[in-house]
C-alpha cells in the first residue's frame, strides 16, 4: 500500500530537478501522475522511469504562464485519469541581477511563471477539487522570500506565494481541500548550477562552500524535498494547512 495509492497528482516543472523527483517519488508511493512542463523531452525521460516503476503517467506539454495550455492540461488529466487529486505547483525560471541592472522583461518573466502560474494551475485544479471535496495543493516558495541579493524578482514571487498559500488554505480549506508551500534552500538541481556558471564558477565549489554554511553541512537534493512535498500530499497531512515548511538544513546564519 502506497500513501498516494488511488490520487492522481499534477506536477508542473517536471521535467527535471525537484519537480522530476516529486513527480517520481509520488509514482513510487501509488500515484498516477501528470508531468507537466514546456520541456516535453525532460518529462518524457521521467515518464519513462515512472513507467519502469509501473506507473501511469501523462505528458503534458504546458507552459504554465498561459491560461489556454493550462486549463487544456487539467482537463486532460481528468479525462485519463478520471480526477485531480494533488497539484505541485514547481514550474520555476530566475533571472537573478541587481536591481539597478533588473530588466522589465526580467521582472515580468520570474512573476509569469511562479505566480501567474500558480494562480491559473490552482485555479484550474480547484473546480475538480471541490467538486470532489479532497486536494491537496503544494507550492514552491523558497529561502528567498526572506531576501536575497541580486534576486529581487524572484525573492518577491516566492514571499508571494507564501501570501497565495495561506489565503487558499483559507478558502479551499471547507472544502477538503490543504494548501502549503515547500520552502527549500539550496538544492542540488540544473537551476543552481546554471546560476554558477553565469557567474563564472565552479558548480562544485559553490555546493562545497554553501555546504559550509548549512548546519547539517550538505546542500539539499531533489529528493530532500520530494519527500516533504509527498507527506503534505497524503491524507495524514490532513490537518496541516497554511503552512510553509523550510527544508534548507537548518535557519539560515543571522547577518
Ligand atoms: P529546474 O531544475 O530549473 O527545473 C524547473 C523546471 O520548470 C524545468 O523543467 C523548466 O523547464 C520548467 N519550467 C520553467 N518555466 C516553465 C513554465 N513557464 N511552464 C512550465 N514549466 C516551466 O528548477 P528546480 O531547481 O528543480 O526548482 C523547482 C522549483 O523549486 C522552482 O519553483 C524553484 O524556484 C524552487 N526552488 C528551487 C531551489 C533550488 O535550490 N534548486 C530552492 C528553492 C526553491 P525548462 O528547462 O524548459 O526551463
Amino acid at each position: 500500500m502506497g500513501r498516494l495509492d488511488g490520487r492522481v497528482a499534477f506536477v508542473t516543472g517536471a521535467g527535471r530537478g525537484i519537480g522530476a523527483a516529486t513527480a517520481l517519488r509520488m509514482a513510487e508511493e501509488g500515484a498516477r501522475v501528470a508531468l507537466v512542463d514546456i520541456d516535453v523531452e525532460g518529462c518524457q525521460q521521467v515518464a519513462q522511469e515512472l513507467e519502469r516503476l509501473g506507473a501511469q503517467c501523462l505528458v503534458l506539454p504546458c507552459n504554465v504562464s498561459n491560461n489556454t495550455m493550462v486549463e487544456e492540461a487539467v482537463e486532460k488529466t481528468v479525462s485519463q485519469f478520471g480526477r485531480l487529486d494533488i497539484l505541485v505547483n514547481n514550474a520555476g525560471i530566475i533571472r537573478d541581477n541587481l536591481l539597478f541592472k533588473m530588466s522589465e522583461e526580467d521582472w515580468d518573466a520570474v512573476m509569469a511563471v511562479h505566480l501567474k502560474g500558480a494562480f491559473l494551475c490552482s485555479r484550474a485544479a480547484q473546480k475538480h477539487m471541490v467538486q470532489q471535496r479532497y486536494g491537496r495543493i503544494i507550492s514552491l516558495s523558497s529561502t528567498s522570500a526572506l531576501g536575497n541579493r541580486g534576486q529581487a524578482n524572484y525573492s518577491t514571487a516566492k514571499a508571494g506565494l507564501q501570501g497565495f498559500t495561506r489565503t487558499l488554505a483559507i478558502e479551499l480549506g471547507p472544502f477538503g481541500i490543504t494548501t502549503n508551500a515547500v520552502a527549500p534552500g539550496f538544492i542540488d538541481t540544473e537551476m543552481t548550477r546554471s546560476s554558477a556558471r553565469r557567474q563564472g564558477l565552479d558548480p562544485e565549489e559553490v555546493i562545497a562552500e554553501a555546504s559550509k554554511r548549512i548546519p547539517v553541512r550538505r546542500v539539499g537534493q531533489p529528493r530532500d524535498v520530494a519527500n516533504v512535498i509527498c507527506f503534505l500530499a497524503s491524507e495524514e497531512a490532513g490537518f496541516v494547512n497554511g503552512q510553509i515548511i523550510y527544508v534548507s538544513g537548518g535557519p539560515a546564519p543571522r547577518s
